[in-house]
């Protein structure tokens, strides 16, 4: 992030597939029009109901390594085979425009952009966790986007996803919609505020869910 200098406050959100962290994300700039989504660029394939620059910039290998030479992300990782960046000018352009903005990516864009961070800019990073494992593989199945194959490749690597939630400031977890949405919300209040709030305990949750049983 050598490059941004930014005056307001950037989040990123991450999450295992399947805990519901794009509902939420939506929900909170509906509500908050002083919050933008970054949108990313990614080489997988474009889902039934999604519009291109809209939920991402779907583009080529070609173009997508053709990004990374120019330096043209400010993080990039291969997540289930694909790959997923954050572009610098649409940080830019969100950061110019005043707004406060959300970084929607996965542990290991969310390690790069700790690793690259000023202090001069505020930096605040939310793991949402599902209740039980049961809930993130039923939402999985149910939004229905994914072949059967994508959907345990999703699962297997939601522990992957979980086993970092101890890098991030906050966590949420989403058990009843309304209520993670007033955290996560309240969460982005408290830092607009120059507050800090007591994290939640989520580890006694964490390690239930990394032992990996569905009972
Ligand atoms: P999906 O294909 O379900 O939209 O996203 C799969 C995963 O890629 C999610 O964990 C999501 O957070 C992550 N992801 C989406 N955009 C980015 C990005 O720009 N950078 C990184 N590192 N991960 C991303």
């Amino acid at each position: 992030m050598k490059h941004i200098k930014y005056p307001g406050h950037f989040f990123v959100v991450s999450a295992p597939s399947g805990a519901g962290k794009t509902s939420l994300v939506s929900t909170l700039i509906q509500q908050d029009p002083s919050i933008q989504v970054s949108v990313s660029h990614t080489t997988r394939t474009k889902r039934p109901g999604e519009t291109d620059g809209q939920h991402y910039f779907f583009v080529s290998n070609k173009t997508f390594d053709a990004m990374i030479e120019a330096d043209a992300f400010i993080e990039h990782a291969n997540v289930f085979g694909n790959h997923y960046g954050t572009s610098r000018n649409t940080v830019l352009d969100l950061v110019n425009s005043g707004m406060d903005v959300v970084l929607e990516i996965d542990w290991q864009g969310a390690e790069q952009i700790r690793a690259s961070w000023q202090e001069s800019a505020s930096l605040t990073s939310i793991f949402i966790l599902p209740p039980n494992l049961e809930s993130l593989v039923d939402r999985l199945k149910k939004r229905g986007q994914d072949d059967e194959s994508t959907i345990e490749k999703r699962i297997a690597n939601a522990t992957i996803e979980i086993a970092h939630f101890n890098e991030f400031d906050y966590s949420i977890v989403n058990d009843n919609f309304e209520q993670a949405t007033n955290e996560l919300s309240e969460i982005i209040s408290s830092v607009r505020r120059g507050e800090k709030p007591i994290p939640r305990d989520v580890r006694p949750l964490a390690a239930q869910l990394l032992s990996g049983h569905l009972d």
